[in-house]
C-alpha cells in the first residue's frame, strides 16, 4: 500500500481522492462508520457523531474551498451542485447599506457554496466508494504507528483495533483531537511544534426549512453572521431549502446555557430584528445543537528545521483548527490535501525533503490566517468580556495610516464595495490577510467608510431585553 490515510471526514476524503487520482493506491482507515445513507435528507438526520461534533453545526463552503474542487475534484464539485448545494454568488451577501452593488472584475472567484455539512460529507464517502485505488475501511481506530528506530524514526504503518497496517505514507487526517503527539512519543520521536490561541466562543445551531413564500427577507443563499456586543448571532443559506441558525456566546457565559431549549433559542433569536424576520418564514428541522471547547491550533511537523519522523504527514484540523465562525475548515483541509499531493509528486522517495517542503507550504498557506485569526479573537473577546463583564480593556493601539485591522475591515464593508470585496478575499482565503489589510485602496476604502458611517448598522438587544430572552 503506498498510503495509508486516518480519518474519512474533509481532510481524509480530500487527501484520499487526489492521492488516487495520482496513481497511488490508498488505504482509508475510519473509526467511525460512515456509510452513505440513502439521500442527503437521511443523511442530515444521522449526521450528528460525538467525535465530530462539528458536522451538525453551520457549515459553508468558502471561496478557497470552492476554487479547489472545480479545479482538483471537479466530479465531486459536480456531485454537490447535484445533491441541492447552492452556489451563491457575493452579490447575495451584500447588505443592503451597502449602496453601490454593481458588480466587479474578480467577483466571480468571490463565490461560496452553501450546504449542509452533513451533504458535503455525503457526497465526499460516495465518491471515495467508486474511486479506483481506494480501499476505504470503516470501524477501524487507528491506535499508533509502526515505525524503525532510526533518528529519526520511519513510519512504515499503523497499530489498529485490528491488527497491524502497512505502508509507505501515513497521513494524519483525524481532526482536532489528533492523538499524534502520543503516537510521535511511542516511536521515539519528538513532539510536533504547536501553538494554541484562545477561540473562546460556543455554539448553539438550529437547522430551519424555508416556507414556500414570496417575500422573503433576503436571499436564501445568504450569510450574515453578525458580533454583537455580548454574542454573536448568525444565519447560514444550505442545501435544498435548509438553512442554518446559531447563537454563539462567550464558552464561559453561564447566562446562555439555557439556549439548548428550542423556545430560548429563537426567544434570543428574536432580539435581533433580522434574524426575528427570517424566523418567520422558517420551519424548524432540528433541535438545538450545542458545542463548546473550539480553540485556534496550530501544528507542523518539522520542527527547528527538522521533520519529526519520516514517511508521516498531516493535514486538516490535524493541522490547523480556527474560529469556526469565519468557516476555513474545509478551505484548509482542501489546501492541505492539495499541497500534499503536489509535495509527493515533487519529491517523490526523498522524504526529508518531501516533509520540508509540505512544511514551507503550512507556513504559507496556513500559518497567516492562524496568526490572524489568533489576533482577531483576542480584541473580540477583550470586547464581550469589557461588555458582560466590566472586564477593564487596554487602550486600543491607533490606527495604522498604511493598514487596516480585521475589525475595521468587516465594519467598512457594511457600507464600502472595496471594503466588502476586501472583506470577502480574507474571508475566502483568496487573499492573505496582511497582504489585503494593507493593500492601499483597502486601506483609503475602509478609512473613508469608517470616518463617514462608524459602527456597524445591526440593531441588537439592550441587556435587560437579552436577559428576558434568555429566561423566557
Ligand atoms: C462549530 C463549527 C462550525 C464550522 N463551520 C465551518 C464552515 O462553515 N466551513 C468550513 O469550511 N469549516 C467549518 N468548520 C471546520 C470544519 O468542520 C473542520 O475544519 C473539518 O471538519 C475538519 O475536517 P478533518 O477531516 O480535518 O477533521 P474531522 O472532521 O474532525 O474528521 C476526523 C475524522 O477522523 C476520524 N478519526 C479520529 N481518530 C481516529 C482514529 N484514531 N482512527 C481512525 N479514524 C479516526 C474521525 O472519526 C473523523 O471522521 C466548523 C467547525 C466547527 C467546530
Amino acid at each position: 500500500m503506498d498510503f495509508i490515510v486516518v480519518g474519512a471526514s474533509g481532510a481524509g476524503a480530500f487527501a484520499a481522492l487526489l492521492l488516487a487520482r495520482a496513481g497511488h493506491q490508498v488505504l482509508v482507515l475510519e473509526r467511525d462508520h460512515l456509510e452513505p445513507a440513502t439521500d442527503v435528507e437521511a443523511a442530515a438526520a444521522v449526521a450528528f457523531r460525538p467525535m465530530a461534533p462539528q458536522i451538525v453545526q453551520p457549515h459553508i463552503v468558502m471561496a478557497r474551498c470552492r476554487e479547489l474542487l472545480r479545479t482538483r475534484l471537479p466530479n465531486v464539485y459536480r456531485a454537490l451542485l447535484e445533491a441541492g448545494v447552492a452556489e451563491a454568488p457575493i452579490a447575495n451577501l451584500m447588505p443592503s447599506s451597502l449602496t453601490d452593488q454593481t458588480a466587479r472584475p474578480g467577483d466571480e472567484r468571490l463565490t461560496l457554496l452553501m450546504t449542509r455539512r452533513s451533504t458535503v460529507d455525503w457526497v465526499l464517502q460516495r465518491a471515495l466508494r467508486t474511486e479506483p485505488g481506494i480501499i476505504l475501511r470503516y470501524g477501524v481506530r487507528v491506535l499508533g504507528l509502526l515505525a524503525t528506530s532510526e533518528n529519526p524514526p520511519r513510519v512504515t504503518g499503523v497499530r489498529t483495533d485490528q491488527g497491524d497496517v502497512s505502508a509507505s505514507m501515513v497521513v494524519d487526517t483525524t481532526g482536532r483531537r489528533s492523538a499524534i503527539d502520543g503516537w510521535l512519543a511511542e516511536i521515539g520521536a519528538g513532539p510536533s511544534a504547536t501553538w494554541r490561541a484562545e477561540c473562546g466562543v460556543a455554539y448553539y445551531s438550529r437547522h430551519y426549512r424555508l416556507r414556500p413564500v414570496v417575500d422573503l427577507p433576503g436571499p436564501p443563499t445568504t450569510r450574515l453572521v453578525a458580533g454583537l456586543d455580548e454574542f454573536l448571532v448568525g444565519i447560514w443559506g444550505a442545501d435544498n431549502g435548509v438553512m442554518q441558525l446559531a447563537v454563539g456566546p462567550l464558552a464561559t457565559d453561564h447566562r446562555f446555557r439555557a439556549v439548548k431549549d428550542p423556545r430560548v433559542f429563537e426567544a434570543v433569536m428574536r432580539t435581533v430584528p433580522t434574524y426575528s424576520a427570517w424566523l418567520e418564514v422558517l420551519d424548524p428541522i432540528s433541535g438545538v445543537f450545542p458545542m463548546g471547547a473550539v480553540h485556534n491550533a496550530l501544528r507542523r511537523l518539522v520542527v527547528a528545521d527538522a521533520p519529526v519522523a519520516l514517511g508521516l504527514h498531516a493535514i486538516g484540523d490535524a493541522v490547523c483548527t480556527t474560529n469556526p465562525t469565519f468557516g476555513r475548515g474545509l478551505s484548509l483541509a482542501l489546501w492541505g490535501a492539495a499541497d500534499l499531493v503536489d509535495v509527493v509528486a515533487s519529491h517523490g522517495e526523498d522524504l526529508a525533503t518531501q516533509a520540508l517542503a509540505l512544511d514551507a507550504r503550512v507556513v504559507a498557506h496556513v500559518a497567516p490566517y492562524y496568526e490572524d485569526q489568533a489576533v482577531t479573537d483576542s480584541a473580540r473577546l477583550a470586547a464581550l468580556r469589557h461588555a458582560i463583564y466590566g472586564t477593564p480593556v487596554s487602550e486600543p493601539s491607533p490606527s495604522r495610516s498604511d493598514r487596516v485591522t480585521y475589525a475595521e475591515l468587516r465594519t467598512a464593508a457594511w457600507f464600502d464595495p472595496t471594503a466588502f470585496r476586501a472583506f470577502w478575499k480574507v474571508m475566502g482565503m483568496i487573499g492573505l490577510p496582511d497582504a489585503v489589510y494593507a493593500d492601499p485602496d483597502v486601506v483609503a476604502a475602509t478609512r473613508a467608510a469608517l470616518h463617514r458611517y462608524g459602527n456597524a448598522p445591526m440593531v441588537q438587544p439592550t441587556r435587560v431585553q437579552l436577559l428576558a430572552a434568555l429566561t423566557s
